[in-house]
């Protein structure tokens, strides 16, 4: 039986004041939470809140990115360990976000893998298609090279040790999300593409969903049979619905 993990992620969102006041309303109603697993992943400024705020609460919380080096002289970026330090336990990879914006390759997103697992940090792997590659039926074709791109560089044992989120592009933030039934289809895919290295980390990697998932839409997709949870964006900015959204995993 896999937990359910639930994930936030703050993106570019809120002021010191904000996140204090996001920490704490999330901290006040996660004793009603039962079963889900919560993560909160907030700016790297933010961090050091996060490690205060939430310590000796079940919340974990994780970086939206790491550095692909290790150390260095690397103007800007933030290391694995760095993150450890501040008492991260996951760290977002892949995302759509910096693979657009920030022109990140499987082959850079697999470095960073690596060194989240190396330093003892739980990488959640975003894949997902643009709406341009599912109109062209491509979007089994991507979602895979996503996957292989870590299952290349790290071997199935390093995929064993992270979370795979799908996050097709054209649900991301714009209120549209998918049917429980095409998140459904994807999830098993990639379940199946893991079984094929490995029946046993394919029973046990959590795959979430992420894609404008809300109050309203979040039990039916995780009621799915292969959507462990799910990595939530815009809703993940209030503390109410975030909440809501992890009972919904329960
Ligand atoms: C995300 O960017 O990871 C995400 C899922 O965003 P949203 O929930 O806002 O679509």
């Amino acid at each position: 039986m896999r937990q359910p993990l639930i994930a936030g992620n703050w993106k570019m969102n809120g002021s010191k004041a904000e996140t204090v006041e996001l920490l704490n309303g999330i901290k006040a109603g996660i004793d009603q939470i039962t079963t889900s697993e919560v993560a909160v992943c907030p700016p790297f400024p933010f961090l050091y809140l996060a490690e205060d705020i939430l310590q000796g609460t079940p919340i974990g919380h994780g970086a939206q990115d790491c550095s692909r080096e290790e150390n260095g002289a690397f103007t800007g970026q933030v290391s694995a360990a760095m993150l450890k330090d501040f008492g991260c336990t996951y760290v977002i990879v892949g995302h759509s976000e910096r693979r657009l914006f920030n022109g990140e390759t499987d082959a850079i997103i697999g470095r960073k893998y690596a060194l989240a697992v190396e330093h003892g940090l739980t990488p959640i792997l975003c894949v997902g298609e643009t709406l341009e590659e599912r109109e062209q039926g491509k979007t089994e074709e991507v979602v895979a090279r996503h996957l292989d791109g870590v299952l290349e560089s790290g071997g199935i044992d390093a995929l064993a040790k992270g979370v795979i989120a799908y996050e097709p592009v054209w649900a991301i933030g714009t209120g549209v999300t998918a049917t429980p039934e095409q998140a459904q289809e994807v999830h098993a895919f990639l379940r199946e593409r893991v079984a094929k290295k490995s029946a046993e980390v394919a029973q046990g990697v959590r795959i979430l969903y992420g894609g404008s998932m809300k109050p309203a839409n979040a039990s039916e997709l995780m009621a799915q049979a292969d959507i462990d949870g799910g990595l939530i964006g815009g809703a993940a900015l209030k503390a109410g619905d975030f909440l809501a959204i992890c009972k919904a995993g329960d």
